[in-house]
């Protein structure tokens, strides 16, 4: 059966999701309409959920932790929930995907395969943790016994972007959970549908009602009703560095509260002269092509050892122009279009305002002829370190390409003023690239390759401003644990 559907068919659940019921707009609430990526077309409008309403997803959470007593089951019955709640996300993936693909960038032949399974491993990959990290039993005198333990937090405020709804809201949901806590979430206000639909299939799992409350709306109203929450025990956040400082302060003038923050990047993707140079343009060109680079590790950098530029940069454009852009609603459609038309005039304005000197634009640099919001891939040479296309965060299908002629001018390039979120390195020298891996000033670095893998045990997460703390691995389990010291006189 195809994956291609119709548009103007298709049910949305639109709401709050709290207990286990759908909630829809208040009355008097503002609403944020939608407009369709791939075509541009007004298609819902998006609730607004005041701050009383986040404040009855707080209380009916907190009521769900206590009637279930989630936090204090066997660890292994967490565990069995939640496994059920993955296969039925699995079973359920056509729906899911539907309707993350009418609302985002994501085509929806790629959601099936891709974020629908990985959504699931996930929450499978994290409800393994929950019988299997405890505390620990710690050295002290013979008259005394000392020890750590783990709880869960209670509440956990979760805040997710566009990009990837239905992972992102895994990367939340999935360790929150295992560790015991109930969840108030609020996906994008340009995505909110799926995460709602995944809240429902929690509950048909058999996952309490109510540990699971999604509420609908913008930033500013109700991500800020959250984290100021005094009933959220600990903040979630993923979206850009911009937000993330917004949230950090407002958490430092409403109660102090422990918070992950993954933030924006600009990652370069460093060649030398001696990397397999077709597998580095497939690499690169998937990572700023693969959703329109609309993620937070397009590594939309490219530094190259001066003598294999050009043959490079032959390569990458060859897999750049190749692309044909396609609505998400569509099977067989591979190129994404832009989140918003705001957000492509952003991408603009920044390719716009980078074409100065001696900046060529080798192929694309604006607007795609195609309906809805597409943008040609683009590649940007002659830039330097102070070129806005080189310092911003597009969050569009833009590479810039710089090159080097020694390790150490590669290591300056690399090194950006804000972000260190992930970095690549392309090389057959196995001494170069673990020296060089020890320098790059990044929470990643692929190494031959390029883009998160499904081993889910690898933390991702920024230095500098990319971030705080780690989401996957096992630390992002623990970060959903806080730990009490108990010292007990023998
Ligand atoms: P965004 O920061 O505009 O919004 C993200 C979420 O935060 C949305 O739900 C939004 O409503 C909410 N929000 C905005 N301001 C807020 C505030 N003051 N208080 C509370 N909530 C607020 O980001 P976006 O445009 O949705 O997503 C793109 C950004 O996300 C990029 O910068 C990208 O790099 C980043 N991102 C990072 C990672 C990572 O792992 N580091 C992963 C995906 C996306």
């Amino acid at each position: 059966m195809s994956l291609s559907f119709d548009p103007d068919r298709l049910p949305l659940p639109n709401g709050h999701f709290i207990g286990d019921r759908l909630i829809p707009a208040e009355d008097g609430q503002p609403r944020l309409p939608m407009h369709r990526p791939s075509d541009g077309r007004a298609y819902a409008d998006c609730p607004v959920a005041s701050a009383d309403l986040v404040d009855q997803a707080v209380a009916t959470a907190q009521a769900a932790l206590k009637s279930s007593n989630w936090g204090g089951l066997r660890p292994r019955d967490r565990t069995a929930v939640l496994q059920r709640w993955a296969a039925l996300i699995e079973e359920e993936a056509e729906t899911l995907a539907k309707v993350e693909a009418l609302s985002s960038t994501r085509p929806v032949g790629q959601l099936v395969a891709g974020d629908v399974a990985v959504t699931a491993e996930q929450i499978r990959f994290f409800a393994e943790f929950a019988d299997k990290e405890g505390g620990d039993l710690v050295p002290t005198d013979d008259g005394s016994l000392g020890m750590v333990m783990t709880e869960p937090y209670g509440v956990v405020g979760a805040i997710t972007p566009w990009n990837f709804p239905l992972s992102m809201a895994g990367w939340k949901l999935g360790p929150a959970l295992a560790a015991g806590n109930a969840v108030v979430l609020k996906p994008s206000e340009m995505t909110p549908f799926s995460t709602v639909l995944l809240a429902q299939l929690a509950v048909k799992a058999g996952v309490p009602a109510g540990l699971i409350n999604i509420v609908q709306g913008d930033g500013p109203t109700t991500g800020a009703a959250i984290t100021r929450h005094p009933g959220i025990a600990k903040v979630s956040f993923t979206g850009s560095t911009a937000a993330g400082s917004a949230i950090m302060a407002d958490i430092a003038r409403s109660g102090v509260k422990p918070m992950t923050l993954e933030l924006g990047g600009k990652s370069p993707q460093i060649v030398f002269a001696d990397a397999d140079l077709d597998k580095a343009a497939a690499a690169i060109a998937t990572s700023v092509l693969s959703n329109a680079g609309q993620a937070c590790v397009a590594g939309s950098r490219l530094l190259v050892e001066a003598g294999v530029a050009e043959p490079l940069v032959e390569r990458i454009l060859d897999h750049m122009r190749a692309v044909r852009p396609g609505p998400t609603w569509d099977a067989g459609t591979r190129y994404s279009p832009i989140i918003s038309e705001r957000q492509r005039a952003r991408i603009h304005a920044i390719v716009s305002a980078s074409l100065t000197g001696p900046v060529e634009c080798l192929t694309g640099g604006g607007p795609m002829d195609a309906e809805g919001y597409f943008y040609a891939p683009t590649l940007l040479a002659g830039v330097d370190q102070a070129s806005p296309a080189v310092v911003e965060e597009i969050f569009g299908p833009v590479l810039t390409v710089q090159s080097f002629d020694s390790e150490e001018e590669a290591m300056a390039l690399a090194d950006h003023p804000t972000y260190g979120l992930a970095a690549g390195l392309y090389t057959r020298d196995l001494s170069r690239a673990l020296r060089l891996t020890r320098r790059l000033q990044a929470g990643t670095v692929w190494v031959n390759r390029y883009g998160r893998s499904r081993d889910h045990i690898l933390p991702t997460g920024g230095y500098k401003r990319s971030g705080i703390g780690k989401d996957l691995g096992r630390e992002a389990y623990l970060a959903n644990r806080r730990s009490k010291s108990v010292l007990i006189g023998l």
